[in-house]
């Protein structure tokens, strides 16, 4: 599957990264890691950390998936308002799984600060503006629910975002305890950790099938066999040619990063910006003064991502910032990419063990807020395989797609 088009601007800034070897034997392993983004990368380090013994097979390149489109906004608010998550799912889970998001935040800080900072990881906070007035009660009855839950929301009125922002909006939750990301850093950082623990990585080496046999899973790649204790399918978005879920669903979306731009001290606190609109446009600023607009959502054809589509779109995205940022007007787009984009119907990601195959683990972080769904997945199935299980692998269980139970979206 084609995962994104156009020039991405994490690879390019990062230069020269260390080259992992490819498949060449037959192997045994206690844990074997398909795939190499963020999600393989989160699970290959947890699991090495833990004492396991792992293997990790990525079909192309480290990082060259959905991870290295990802624009880096870390956030604890989901795509489904907490609001909405207690309407779905009840006050306890829905509270749950908010305090889970705000607890991986804290946890991919941690991690990028024991890694010594290599994933570019800041602590920001985050603006929620509401794009028109018909959003302005949801959007304040979203602050309350975030306020009573004791969930870090502070709640802005027009004047005071009139006075920290150059553009004047109904209303806007201010939330803290967010942070912005360089992702394809961190994977690279991760990989090198884990693989200084034991871990094994491989480069083109695609696995193109597995099967059970008693207690194990063999598995194939290219010439060689893998035979493994559990598996752990860490394939993004690809994940959907493994297993298909009718819970999750593909569409495309854009992104772009500007020049260096020599306004961002007005940027108040370079808060992550984000609004109630669907599909939503969002902004974060970079350690090297420049911006990142993404957004504008769109369906995607049977046929796939429409590769030149991004071109078109990083114009409308560029409109986009100059009507919230004046300054940018004129501002030019360095990179600009379209990129395939998974949702889950109600909001969740799908993480957990198959039903029908014990030892076949998924790690499907659907939605925005995929990176912080891929630490919670790292965090549980690591768990699971040391032998405890968490409760909170019921909220996301792969089968609970016949739940009839559509996401509300942000509100
Ligand atoms: C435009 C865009 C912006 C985004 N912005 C954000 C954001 O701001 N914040 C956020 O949290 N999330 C964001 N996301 C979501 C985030 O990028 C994803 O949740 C995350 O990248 C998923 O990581 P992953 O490791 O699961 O998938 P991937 O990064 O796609 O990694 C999967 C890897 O598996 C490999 N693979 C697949 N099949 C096989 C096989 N058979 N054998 C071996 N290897 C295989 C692939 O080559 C790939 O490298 C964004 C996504 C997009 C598209």
């Amino acid at each position: 599957m084609l995962l994104h088009s156009g020039t991405l601007y994490w690879p390019a800034m990062a230069g020269q990264v260390h080259q992992y070897p490819s498949l060449s034997r037959n192997v045994q392993c206690e844990v074997l890691i398909i795939g190499g983004g963020l999600s393989g990368a989160l699970a290959a380090c947890t699991l090495a950390k833990s004492g396991r013994q792992v293997i990790l097979l990525e079909k192309q390149r480290i990082a060259s998936g959905s991870s290295s489109a990802n624009t880096g906004l870390i956030q604890y608010t989901s795509d489904k308002t907490l609001t909405s998550c207690i309407h779905t799912f009840g006050e306890e889970q829905g509270v749950r799984f908010y305090k889970s998001c705000l607890d991986a935040v804290k946890g991919l800080l941690d991690m990028d600060r024991e890694l010594g900072g290599a994933g570019e990881m800041f602590p920001r906070n985050s603006l929620y503006f509401a794009s028109s007035d018909e959003d302005l009660a949801d959007l304040y009855e979203e602050y309350e629910t975030l306020h009573r839950y004791g969930l870090p929301a502070e709640w802005l009125n027009r004047g005071e975002i009139a006075s920290r922002f150059p553009f004047a909006k109904p209303g806007a939750i201010y939330t803290s305890g967010d942070a912005e990301l360089n992702p394809y850093r961190l994977i690279h950082a991760l990989m090198t950790s884990a693989a200084a623990k034991g871990a094994e990585i491989y480069e083109n080496s695609p696995v193109t099938g597995f099967h059970h046999e008693g207690n194990h899973v063999r598995c194939r790649s290219g010439e060689h066999v893998i035979t493994a204790n559990h598996v752990i399918i860490a394939a993004g978005y690809e994940s959907q040619e493994i297993r298909r879920d009718r819970g999750a669903y593909l569409t495309q979306s854009f992104a772009l990063v500007t020049e260096p731009v020599s306004f961002l001290d007005q940027w108040h606190e370079k808060c992550l910006i984000w609004e109630s609109a669907r599909p939503y446009l969002y902004l974060r600023t970079t350690p090297d003064h420049r911006i990142i607009v993404g957004g504008l959502d769109e369906q995607l054809s049977p046929s796939g991502l429409d590769e030149a589509r991004f071109r078109s779109r990083s114009e409308v995205l560029l409109e986009r910032l100059a009507e919230l940022f004046p300054q940018a007007a004129g501002v030019k787009a360095e990179y600009a990419w379209g990129a395939v984009f998974g949702q889950s119907r109600d909001g969740l990601p799908f993480i957990g063990e198959h039903p029908d195959y014990p030892g076949c683990w998924f790690m499907e972080g659907y939605g925005g807020n995929g990176a912080v769904y891929s630490y919670i997945a790292a965090r549980l199935i690591t768990q699971a395989i040391m032998g405890e299980r968490s409760p909170d692998l019921e909220l996301y269980a792969l089968k609970r797609s016949s739940r009839p139970s559509p996401a509300r979206s942000r509100s």
